[in-house]
């Protein structure tokens, strides 16, 4: 393409409503342009590398044995009334009724409509498993659009779905989608961790997250030092300790006064111990009925684990009646003795054998508590937030913290929606059975910005090859000077005609700014055609990346690009 005639507008300011790199630079680099609150437009440039990383999803769903289908954006409600979503899935939702006053919904997902299509056309275990996936536009009203592309409302977003006779059959699906991600990302460059996400209840053991590691990104996660686990921080398990300090207290349980003292830091700092050293008792309503979690000072529960443990639909701090009834105390004295509800408590107070703890009377603390002798623990279990140095829960390795972007989500649905919307097959011996799915989705455009977070220096985009627009951009130094000009073509042409993607840039500006803006739009190969070197009949090609430079005669620096870029190519 000729630079001059490209829809191409690059600007120098950094845009004043972009936080991060990425948006700062898709603005800047002509990339998108905004239309309204978290919804943009591709301009060509952008258009091009959305193409790249589709057509990358593509090929490597297709590899996996997965179908390309394409469903409807627009969904009726009806489908998400059987599935029970249409009231669970909250505002991001966005409902509107059509001129006869039916109701349907732009598709967030598309869990329901699948699930219909695949329910009406398999009938029999012959026809299984299969997997179904689609490119397509989501919609979801998002209640802070943010960061460009990576958090906003309208968004493509590649989404698959497997259909299986069993469960073993839906491990191999997500296995196969498993391992189809990790190409794909490996193959866009990026450096990423899948991690272990939670599914709640719904979804078995088996939800990975797939986190692109950027200081920027949204979600924190933890990893292994060692080996190469990784999670998410509420998802992270804490091994059960092994060995523990049994030492037996033989110490009467007493009452202390303290007046209002309430917190764990005003109480370490009243009774001059130290946090981990004092019992937190936190009461919850688990399904309307109190239970109390013991962890200690210095920890903080996770309540997804709590939440999983107790199997209940519904988690949440006790309001003030709940814990009065349950402890007889106002909030910041709550402690287990003597307390009306189940007690469970984290590992980490395993063997504890001393400990203070709100007494369930105002302004009074126990000390020398003694689980076991003052009150009874029901169960101990894994119900603490994971901290920095901590164990791998796999090898025992230090746990690490980072921050990562979440690209792709791979999800064992079992017959969450099956079983609903009665999505049912005969098995081998003419039996009814529900189909168990799995559910796997990738965001485009936030990869596209989480590679740009990735690769980019202070003078813009850094393209990994695979997603560059182009790959070659060509740079005569002067237009005014035909010789320069005759010579860029002619590579121009052969560089095209080899079905490089190339620019030509033909523009009648000063090479300063034209270098600026190859830089800034992330060509990774710029031949620059200035008249010392064409004088002695050669041309200077830079990377992009290294900005390693190498200066050929003109009919080497053809087949120098062509090998470099099927080199990288062939990474795959
Ligand atoms: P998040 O926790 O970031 O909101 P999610 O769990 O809602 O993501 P999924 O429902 O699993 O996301 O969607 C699959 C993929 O779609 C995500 O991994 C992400 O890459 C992309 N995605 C989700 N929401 C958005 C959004 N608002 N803007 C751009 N991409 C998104
Ligand atoms: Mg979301």
């Amino acid at each position: 393409m000729r630079y001059s005639e490209m829809f191409l507008p690059t600007e120098r300011e950094i845009p004043s409503d972009a936080e991060l790199i990425s948006h700062q630079l898709m603005i800047r680099a002509g990339l998108m342009r905004k239309l309204t609150g978290g919804i943009y437009s591709y301009l060509p440039l952008g258009y091009r590398v959305i193409r790249k990383f589709e057509q990358i999803v593509r090929e490597e769903m297709n590899r996996a044995g997965a179908q390309e289908v394409f469903l409807p954006m627009v969904q009726p409600a009806e489908l998400w009334q059987e599935s029970g979503r249409w009231v669970h899935y909250g505002k991001e939702l966005l409902r509107f009724r059509d001129r006869h006053d039916r109701e349907y919904c732009l598709g967030p997902t598309h869990e329901e409509v699948i699930t219909d299509l695949v329910r009406n056309e398999i009938k029999t275990y012959r026809q299984l498993p299969r997997n179904l996936y689609q490119i397509q536009t989501k919609f979801r009203d998002e209640i802070r659009p943010r960061f460009g592309v990576m958090r906003c409302r309208e968004f493509g977003m590649k989404d698959a779905y497997s259909f299986d006779m069993d469960e073993a059959g839906a491990e191999i699906s997500y296995r196969k989608m498993f391992d189809a991600y990790q190409r794909i990302f490996t193959r866009c460059g990026l450096n990423f961790r899948p991690v272990e996400a939670d599914s709640g209840s719904i979804g078995g053991r088996y939800s990975h997250e797939f986190m692109v590691m950027a200081d920027s990104g949204e979600d924190a996660i933890c990893h292994c030092s060692v080996c190469d686990y990784a999670a998410n921080l509420e998802k992270a398990d804490i091994a059960k300790p092994v060995e523990y300090d049994a030492a037996v207290s033989t110490f009467d349980i007493e009452e202390v006064k303290t007046p209002g003292v309430r917190t764990i830091e005003e109480v370490c700092g009243f009774l001059k111990v130290a946090p981990d050293a004092v019992v937190k008792t936190l009461i919850f309503s688990a399904d309307d009925t109190p239970v109390a979690v013991l962890i200690r000072g210095n920890q903080e529960v996770n309540e997804i684990k709590v939440k999983n443990f107790l199997g209940c639909n519904s988690l949440e701090l006790a309001d003030d009646a709940m814990i009065k009834k349950a402890t007889g105390s106002p909030r910041g004295f709550v402690g287990a003795v003597g307390i009306q509800a189940r007690v469970i408590a984290d590992y980490s107070l395993l063997g504890m054998s001393d400990c203070i703890m709100g007494a369930n009377r105002e302004d009074y603390h126990l000390r020398h508590v003694k689980p076991g002798r003052d009150f009874t623990i029901a169960d101990f279990a894994d119900l603490r937030m994971i901290r920095e140095s901590d164990p791998c829960p796999r090898c025992g390795g230090k746990i690490r913290f980072a921050r990562g972007i979440e690209v792709g989500h791979v999800f064992k649905l079992g017959t969450r929606y099956s079983k609903a919307m009665k999505a049912v097959f005969l098995d081998q011996n003419g039996k009814e059975k529900i189909m168990v799915m799995g559910c796997y989705g990738i965001g485009i455009g936030r990869t596209v910005a989480a590679a740009i977070e990735q690769n980019h220096d202070a003078d813009g985009i850094v393209w990994p090859l695979s997603l560059a627009p182009y790959a070659v951009i060509i740079t005569p130094v002067n237009v005014r000077e035909k010789t320069l000009c005759d010579a860029a073509e002619v590579l121009y042409c052969i560089l095209t005609e080899q079905g490089v993607e190339v620019i030509l840039d033909n523009r009648d500006e000063r090479a300063g700014v034209k270098f600026k803006d190859a830089d800034l739009i992330g060509i990774p190969y710029r031949v620059t055609v200035g008249p010392k070197q064409l004088a002695e009949g050669k041309m200077e090609i830079k990377a992009r990346r290294s900005g390693e430079v190498a200066i050929l005669p003109v009919s080497e620096v053809a087949p120098f690009l062509m090998d470099r870029i099927s080199e990288k190519c062939a990474v795959r």
